[in-house]
């Protein structure tokens, strides 16, 4: 699972605790890093992460919330949270994704494009299928997906490359600087490509920037944006109505 936002990813795990027994380590180290970018030291962040395990208790044994603590601390303590990351994608690169034959390709092209940025363009990444088909929003199933990997490695954008026995994916694109894309909000990240595929179909929202495919008729702001205000609405009414009763 990729995390483009571990702050917000620790405020909502915070909120609403473990989602899933897989991802435990990997949120434990996420939750230290969140309370170190916060300004807690070490003895409050090790407090805080005992308590919200054993908040969280019928997942672990008594025993092993000491080790499991110990292990996060480790990770965490030597990392900074990851957030407020921007990824830029030039026109030469979306021209060269647009030669691919088909939109399929074309969004699984641009998905491993911006998640290789947001690596730090690494020399060779991986990411999982089921991320990339989410993030693409191409469903396939496994000899499918293999084979549209495979037509994508036949240009050269793309290679898969075997590094200690496991498979990589390596980008192969020319760079240059004219930068037509700046995506910082990754939540429908296949959005900024459409938008500019079928940008009649496309509107920017008022409040954030991205843009979105609106569902009806005078629509501002994007799902999220559009959500938080409802909150926000609903908030202000609720104060108004409790300042009238005073
Ligand atoms: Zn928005």
């Amino acid at each position: 699972m990729i995390i483009f936002d571990e702050k917000k990813y620790a405020e909502n795990l915070i909120k609403n605790g473990y989602k899933n027994e897989k991802y435990i380590v990997m949120d434990n180290i996420i939750l230290v890093k969140y309370w170190k970018s916060i300004g807690l030291s070490e003895d409050e962040i090790k407090n805080k992460l005992r308590i919200f395990m054993v908040k969280f208790q019928e997942l672990f044994n008594d025993n092993i919330i000491k080790y499991k603590l110990n292990s996060a601390m480790k990770v965490g303590m030597k990392y900074d949270l990851l957030t407020d990351i921007c990824v830029g994608i030039t026109n030469k690169e979306i021209e060269q994704i647009k030669t691919l034959e088909t939109i399929e390709l074309q969004r699984m092209m641009f998905i491993l494009l911006t998640v290789w940025r947001f690596k730090g363009s690494p020399k060779r990444f991986r990411i999982n299928n089921t991320d990339l088909m989410n993030l693409s929003g191409v469903k396939l199933n496994s000899n499918t997906f293999w084979d549209y990997i495979h037509q994508i490695t036949k240009t050269n954008l793309l290679s898969m490359v075997e590094y200690r026995n496991k498979s990589y994916y390596q980008i192969n694109i020319e760079e240059n600087w004219e930068i037509v894309l700046h995506i910082n909000k990754f939540d429908n990240v296949i959005d900024y490509y459409m938008s500019i595929i079928e940008p009649e179909k496309y509107m920017f929202c008022d409040k954030c920037g991205v843009p979105f495919l609106p569902t009806g008729n005078n629509q501002k702001y994007c799902k999220i944006c559009w959500e938080e205000r409802n909150r926000e609405l609903w908030r202000e009414n609720k104060r108004k109505h409790r300042n009238v009763q005073v």
